[in-house]
């Protein structure tokens, strides 16, 4: 029995839709992707949402959309896929990266607060990500962030369907964006609604979805009342800035249409194999570290645990055709980001849980049967 960290799950009906698709008029950006940013839009509480290529493209654009000043820093998680911080360097910012609270692995709010007590105009951002699908406490973020007048884009891509109960007890949704700028989601196949590549961008704000549909394609505008020069005819359109094509085709959107009817099944049958997990690990009483995840519904894009024995268990799990991932490699540890400025950088936390993390197998689509096994081979282990 072969069992991944993570797969997709599709059904016939996923499949049908797409299918309709192909045999329509639109193949690229047309009426399903524009169903899909309603449905979705809908589904997580935003105003507006826009889809993406992927969610590289939408965190590339989402900063900069929000970009001020490149030669304000933005700060940003360690513990996360590289593309968090990336989008930063594409525009020419700056990055600084913040260590992890080492229980909930999300970055640490004190140390953002203490950075920007020590260096006040330092500043011009925030990219949080929902580690694994925890909520980070927005509401809290937002408070530090207004005071030092710094946007949040929130990396939620593990997060889809997550949320937390705010101060008043009310129910936030990743995505609603209550205390985010702007909300990024992805639809990478491992994550929780697949569209092949494909990502979404959610914000309350008017002005700044307008500016991402403009962005996204090719920085072209075509309503008449934003032209900066008199129309030449019905043919005109306006390239007014540097965009890019980072459009999702309506064969990706109907796949995610399809796959997002599935979201509520699919957070719930994530926590019940995270419970089957916790359960398993309390009572053999292995060594293992775990959130505290009151007041929040984890969305449990991942099942992580910390363990000293990471590489034996890793390889161990490997002959047992059981396929473990470790998420993640500190970004300032990659090749790329130690030659370019960040060898001297240390996070303790972020380097500690790194040595120790391994995810076992989460998705929605496990069986009982592959369950079962996992859990007799990490007992045999
Ligand atoms: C998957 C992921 C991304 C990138 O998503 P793509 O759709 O593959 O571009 C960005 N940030 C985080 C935290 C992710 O997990």
């Amino acid at each position: 029995m072969k069992v991944p960290y993570g797969k997709q799950t599709i059904t016939q009906e996923d499949i049908n839709a797409v299918v309709e698709v192909l045999k329509s008029d639109f193949l690229t950006q047309g009426p399903s992707v524009f169903k899909f940013e309603e449905e979705f839009a809908k589904a997580v509480g935003a105003k507006y949402a826009v889809a993406f290529c992927n969610a590289t493209a939408a965190l590339h654009t989402g900063f900069k959309a929000l970009n001020k000043n490149t030669a304000k820093k933005v700060l940003v998680s360690s513990i996360t896929f590289a593309a968090s911080s990336n989008c930063v360097l594409y525009e020419g910012g700056e990055v600084e990266f913040v260590d992890i609270d080492p229980t909930s692995f999300n970055l640490d709010l004190n140390i953002i607060e203490e950075k920007l007590k020590a260096d006040p105009n330092a500043y011009q951002g925030i990219i949080p990500v929902d580690f694994a699908g925890l909520p980070v406490d927005t509401e809290k973020l937002k408070e530090i962030a207004d005071r030092y007048n710094l946007w949040i884009m929130e990396d939620a891509c593990h997060a889809v369907g997550g949320g937390f109960f705010n101060s008043k007890n009310e129910f936030i949704q990743c995505g609603s964006g209550k205390y985010s700028d702007l909300t990024v989601f992805s639809f990478h196949p491992v994550k929780h609604i697949a569209t092949g590549e494909g990502g979404m961008i959610t914000t309350n704000s008017e002005e700044k979805y307008r500016h991402l549909l403009k962005l996204r394609s090719h920085g072209i505008e075509r309503d008449e009342k934003l032209f900066k020069v008199a129309s030449h005819g019905g043919w005109y359109h306006e390239m007014q800035e540097l965009g890019f094509n980072y459009r999702m085709s309506d064969i990706n959107a109907a796949l995610g249409l399809s796959q997002l009817r599935h979201l509520k099944n699919n957070i719930e049958k994530r926590n019940a194999v995270a419970k089957t997990y916790k359960d398993f690990f309390s009572a053999t009483g292995f060594s293992y570290q775990q959130y505290n995840d009151k007041k929040t519904v984890n969305a449990y894009h991942l099942f992580v645990i910390q363990t000293n024995k990471r590489r034996e268990l890793y390889d161990f799990l490997k002959k047992k055709e059981i396929y473990t991932q470790v998420h993640y490699i500190p970004v300032h540890k990659h090749p790329y980001y130690q030659e370019n400025g960040f060898k001297e950088v240390k996070l303790p936390h972020a380097e500690n849980f790194y040595a120790k993390a391994l995810s076992l197998p989460m998705y929605h689509g496990i069986s009982e049967e592959e369950l079962t096994y996992v859990l007799k081979m990490i007992e045999s282990f």
